[in-house]
């Protein structure tokens, strides 16, 4: 996923949902695994979100690993860049698929604690330091102790619906399920909006739901007795 001025730029959030602790990097383009920064954030720092060469600069005295630039590179995301600005130059717009690579966990430990990160380039194409929705706590994650949802999508849109935070609270306020409440904010709050994407969710009984509403949303999960299962398209 290549910004505007051809640099991958990353942004990374995550939640402990036992302790409301939370931890945010944004616009970052050196630390080899987000999350992990994002952990030290939350961990080691008297702070929820850092940015740019700051969050950076806080990643090498926490001791995070770094690389190169370029070691996000990938040719398909590139060429997705070039072809992105030849549309753009057209005024044509970037198929949707351009725009999503985010990677998203939910987890129930054994405790009952549920914890939700999640991790992306954003957008291709994107400038001017945009942020989606993947660093912001409430938008592209939560947890807290009923419920975890870590969000994929138009990100403006996730920002705009407060998405994850807003299927904890359908829970804790209104007395939905996870699916009830996930379905009313994937399913038609963002639609209805304009918006497009989907979430991971669970809650503190195991449940889990993966609504979205576009063509397809790569997932995956383990249930406690060990069973797996991975899913592209719906059903
Ligand atoms: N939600 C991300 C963003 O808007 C994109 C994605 O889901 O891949 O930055």
């Amino acid at each position: 996923m290549f910004n505007a001025d051809g640099i991958n730029e990353l942004d990374a959030s995550i939640m402990d949902g036992s302790t409301l602790a939370a931890g945010a990097i944004a616009g970052v383009h050196r630390v080899r695994n987000p999350v992990t920064l994002a952990r030290k954030v939350m961990e080691d720092s008297p702070h929820v979100m850092l940015i740019g060469e700051g969050a950076e600069s806080f990643g090498r005295t926490a001791g995070v690993d770094f690389v190169e630039p370029d070691y996000f590179r990938t040719e398909h995301r590139w060429q997705q860049l070039q072809d992105a600005r030849h549309r753009e130059a057209s005024n044509l717009q970037p198929p949707r698929e351009y725009a999503y690579g985010t990677v998203g966990a939910v987890a129930l430990d054994a405790e009952g604690r549920i914890a939700a990160a999640t991790s992306t380039g954003g957008m291709t194409n994107k400038r001017w330091g945009r942020v989606g929705d993947a660093p912001i706590i409430g938008a592209g994650t939560y947890a807290n102790a009923q419920c975890g949802v870590s969000a994929t999508g138009w990100g403006e849109y996730f920002i705009r619906l407060a998405v994850a935070h807003d299927i904890c609270a359908r829970m804790a306020y209104g007395g939905a399920s996870l699916a009830e409440a996930a379905d009313e904010v994937v399913m038609k709050r963002v639609p209805e909006l304009g918006g497009d994407g989907g979430v991971i969710g669970l809650d503190a009984e195991g449940n889990m739901h993966l609504p979205f509403n576009t063509g397809g949303m790569y997932r995956g999960w383990v249930r406690p007795d060990g069973s797996r299962g991975t899913a592209i398209f719906a059903d």
